[in-house]
């Protein structure tokens, strides 16, 4: 059985994995034109704003030692850059915030509701990695909270709520009923809420994987969080005996929003399976792997630190 530290440092690098080799695969023609070009840095494989957002939540929560709002809507906008595939709606959210106009009101001026993409969700697992030993409610309301800077949404809060919540659960060695069941309580829309219930009938009867093209209809494989969160939970939970190149092409067959779905999925299976796991072939494609591995071992350190001495995230504030 893999130790919590190697789960997660295996969460981490495996979700820099799925958005690194997902990305030359995702959207239409133009856009994967474009990644051929922009997709390759110094000869590695290039990982997007997936990535990039994780990191930030990484560094955000080793600083402040729990979600703080502020802090993170300037690192996600300091560190946004066009090259890494960000959505127009992020982007021009995080160039408002750069020039100085609060996240509170950014936000809202550019989707009145709040964004209910995928954005919030696929830089939730590290939430779940670090609020896993607390009470599920303070997960929640830290995860919402965190998301709330760019997906004010229901379902784009949701969507985030559920990766978090999975990717806590899996890095503790729950079983997929009880994952299922945790998850369920922790939703508040009907459009996730009766994805996941599709999801669980899929997956438990057999627990092994369904076509990949059944669960890119039944679960969706676009951008929304409603088409994308479930279903990268589903490819975690149902991929998480296979190799890690397993879970790579299953996510490319489902195909649509495969970067993300890819982050997501991967978090999952790293979660479950730990940084020992992933092959070192991989790893060494992947961008700025060192980088990525000394954040991760960090991140993981606290995180064991902080729940062998019982003290858990501030609960001051979020
Ligand atoms: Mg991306």
């Amino acid at each position: 059985m893999p130790t919590h530290h190697d789960r997660i440092c295996g969460a981490v690098l495996a979700s820099a994995l799925g958005d690194a080799f997902g990305a030359p695969y995702e959207g239409g023609v133009l856009e994967q034109l474009l990644w051929r070009i922009l997709g390759r840095q110094q000869g590695k494989r290039r990982w997007t704003d997936d990535t990039q957002m994780s990191v930030d939540v990484i560094e955000s929560l080793l600083a402040c030692k729990r979600v703080d709002q502020d802090d993170l809507a300037q690192r996600f906008a300091q560190s946004y850059r066009w090259s890494r595939g960000y959505g127009p709606g992020a982007a021009k959210l995080l160039k408002r915030i750069r020039q100085g106009e609060p996240w509170q009101v950014a936000h809202r001026a550019i989707y009145a509701n709040g964004s209910f993409g995928n954005g919030g969700a696929m830089r939730a697992a590290p939430l779940g990695l670090f609020y896993g030993a607390a009470q599920r409610e303070q997960l929640v309301q830290a995860v919402q909270a965190a998301t709330r800077i760019t997906h004010a949404h229901p379902v784009g809060l949701d969507g985030a709520v559920l990766i978090a919540v999975s990717v806590a659960l899996v890095s503790q060695g729950a079983s997929a009923p009880e994952i299922f069941k945790q998850v369920r309580l922790s939703l508040e829309t009907v459009d996730m809420l009766n994805r996941l219930a599709v999801a669980k009938q899929l997956l438990l009867p057999t627990l092994s994987p369904a076509p990949p093209q059944l669960v890119a209809r039944e679960l969706g494989n676009g951008i929304r969080a409603k088409d994308s969160c479930v279903t990268a939970l589903y490819i975690g939970l149902a991929l998480r005996e296979a190799p890690f190149s397993g879970l790579l092409s299953y996510t490319r067959a489902v195909g649509g929003d495969t970067d993300t779905i890819g982050a997501m999925a991967g978090a999952i299976w790293g979660a479950a399976c730990g940084y020992r796991q992933l092959p070192e072939k991989l790893l060494q494609e992947l961008e700025q792997r060192q980088y990525l591995e000394r954040l991760a071992r960090r991140f993981a350190e606290a995180v064991v630190q902080m729940d062998g001495q019982g003290s858990g995230p501030s609960s001051e504030g979020i």
